[in-house]
């Protein structure tokens, strides 16, 4: 197997577009499961820890520019200001260990539906920003992934960037697994409140064939939330209720050994409607 280690963004593109077939790695806490069980034998493998370009993130425009190799550590201490449900995702991935490797860029190469950053990227209404020889080109994250594990990745492009929305108020993300760490999401959901735009966003994980935004439950939300008196007893039991059942409603989930898809819907009816509790009682205290 050969080891190509670029140095630099321009030399990772031409190596990708010399080797298509060529496999990407980053933190590696995805790929190199893959390889110690058997399940991929790439000729190739395309190391992105030397490429200075994906490892750094900027504010830029109202939105910060994530370098896809930015581990979930990094994210964690250094963004939970401005991208606190990407923040509050990161939290819960896997260990330490795997956090001080593993970031977006990964995340969206393996396209899970249970990658637990897709949530809050869908409720805030991130861009996906890919590159190869040809040019940059960026992707709404509503049209990155096609189906479980893929993506609108063209064989000789790389993710090198995430541009997500600076919080325009309160997010949340919540996710139920067997356990509380270290365990892949049964579902999971991210919710964003614009209080500026009077918006809602939403983004369902481990719940369909691929990550999926609730539209109708945000059209709801926008529409009835008090946004003129944001107190926290202004939500009412029937709203956050109404929401839970449409977010629900929105779930394409299947039966399988981490759940049934009736747990799933029930699951994730109770995720949305304490997320929005927890968002309006920010919303109240600002
Ligand atoms: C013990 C353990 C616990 C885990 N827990 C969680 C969890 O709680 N939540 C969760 O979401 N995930 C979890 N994961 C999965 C994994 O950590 C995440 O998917 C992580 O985001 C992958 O990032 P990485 O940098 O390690 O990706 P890698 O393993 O390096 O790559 C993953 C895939 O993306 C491709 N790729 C990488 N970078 C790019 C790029 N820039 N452009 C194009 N393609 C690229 C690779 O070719 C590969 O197909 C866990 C994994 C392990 C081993």
């Amino acid at each position: 197997m050969d080891f190509l280690r670029p140095a630099s963004l321009a030399e990772a593109l031409e190596l990708k577009a010399a080797n298509p077939d060529a496999v990407p790695i980053a933190g590696g806490t995805d790929v190199m499961v893959e390889l110690n069980f058997d399940k991929r034998r790439p000729a190739a493998l395309l190391d992105l820890g030397r490429v200075p370009e994906l490892a750094t993130w900027r504010a830029e425009n109202g939105r910060v520019r994530l370098g896809a190799t930015v581990p979930y550590t990094r994210i964690v201490d250094e963004l939970g200001d401005v991208l606190p449900g990407l923040a509050m995702a990161a939290r819960t991935v896997g260990s330490p260990q795997i956090r001080n490797r593993a970031g977006v860029g990964g995340n969206l190469g393996s396209a899970s539906p249970a990658g637990d950053a897709h949530p809050p990227l869908l409720a805030t209404g991130a861009d996906v920003e890919v590159a190869s020889t040809r040019g940059t080109r960026t992707v709404p994250i509503g049209e990155f992934f096609l189906g479980p594990k893929r993506s609108a990745l063209a064989a000789d492009e790389l993710v090198t960037a995430v541009l997500v929305p600076v919080a325009a108020g309160p997010q949340q993300f919540a996710k139920v697994g067997t356990r509380n760490a270290m365990v892949i999401a049964v579902c999971s959901f991210g919710l964003a409140l614009d209080t500026t735009r009077r918006t809602v966003g939403t983004g369902i994980g481990s719940a369909g064939p691929v990550p999926l935004r609730a539209a109708a439950a945000e059209d709801f939300a926008a529409e009835v939330l008090p946004w003129d008196e944001p107190a926290a007893n202004t939500l009412t039991d029937d709203t956050a209720k109404e929401f839970g059942e449409l977010v629900a409603a929105a779930a394409r989930p299947i039966d399988d050994v981490r759940g049934s898809a009736a747990y799933r819907r029930h699951a994730l009816a109770v995720l949305a409607r304490r997320t929005l509790r927890w968002a309006w009682q920010d919303v109240s205290g600002r």
